[in-house]
């Protein structure tokens, strides 16, 4: 690593997207995110389980998620009591390409959160495979939740390059830009040698998608979308991408907790 590279250009202090065991699929305590993050560095880590609806209709099949109980106990009863690091109370929900385009967000306890993501998960009954002959369909979907509501209704969009989504990249910048949305480099995309991960992403279409992010001057928040807790506050590939790419710093909102609240402040109720 070279004398610049270790500078803090890139320094991320706040992890914008954890799971936790709530999310069936994941296996983090509330405790291991807590721990891994302060052992990070890390001034605060979001809890962002998936919202309810990602449960498959046939609960045989490969996907669970939590119920509306859990947001309410995390809410309403879990208090941080570790004095060193932040927690904030989070949610990702679903980008759907039918109506009501994302998912209910009516309850009052989502009211409570301090973050909100929301991601295009590619399942049949939430968002189906697009390719290059439905972008105008999934650009709409798209664009479509992000107009849901007369404020932003997500501060977030997670992973928005993902294997079998494809939509139009600038629209979705401008509309992010315009409703105070962040877009989410996720490191959870990126191959790891060490776990033999894949890419699920495409790396060509990332750049060019990045690219563009910083030619419009859009937000990003850097997410590391931890499933288990060598994840938490893990932003390795992340980063590298962004030294790579000379991305402007200044676009990123989670280099800290003040940077990150001052952009939910700045934009949240705003249309
Ligand atoms: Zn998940
Ligand atoms: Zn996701």
């Amino acid at each position: 690593m070279t004398a610049e590279r270790s500078g803090e250009r890139y320094a991320i202090r706040v992890d914008t997207h954890c799971h936790t065991y709530a999310s069936f699929h994941a296996m983090c305590s509330l405790s291991d995110v807590v721990n891994l993050g302060k052992k990070r560095g890390l001034q605060a880590v979001a809890i962002t389980d998936h919202h309810p609806s990602i449960d498959t209709p046939d609960r045989s099949s490969h996907m669970r998620g939590p119920d509306f109980a859990y947001f309410h106990v995390l809410c309403d009863r879990f208090e941080n009591l570790d004095e060193e690091i932040e927690v904030l109370k989070g949610i990702e929900l679903n980008i759907l390409d039918h109506e009501p385009w994302l998912s209910e967000i009516s309850h009052p306890v989502f009211d409570q959160l301090d973050l909100r993501l929301a991601g295009v998960h590619v399942l049949d009954h939430l968002f189906r495979r697009s390719d290059k002959n439905s972008i105008s369909k999934s650009t709409e979907a798209i664009l479509n939740a992000m107009h849901c509501g007369s404020s932003r209704p997500f501060e977030i969009m997670s992973h928005p390059i993902i294997h079998g989504v494809c939509f139009d990249h600038q629209s979705v910048i401008r509309a992010a830009k315009e409703r105070g949305i962040a877009l989410e480099l996720n490191n959870s995309l990126f191959p790891n040698e060490r776990t033999r991960r894949k890419a699920r992403h495409d790396p060509d279409q990332l750049r060019c998608f990045f690219e563009k992010v910083a030619e419009e001057g859009a937000y990003i928040a850097v997410g590391s979308d931890a499933h288990v807790p060598n994840e938490v506050g893990r932003f390795d590939a992340a980063t590298a991408f962004l030294w790579e790419m000379d991305f402007p710093e200044r676009l990123i909102i989670n280099r800290s907790l003040a940077d990150l609240q001052d952009f939910c402040r700045k934009t949240r109720g705003q249309g």
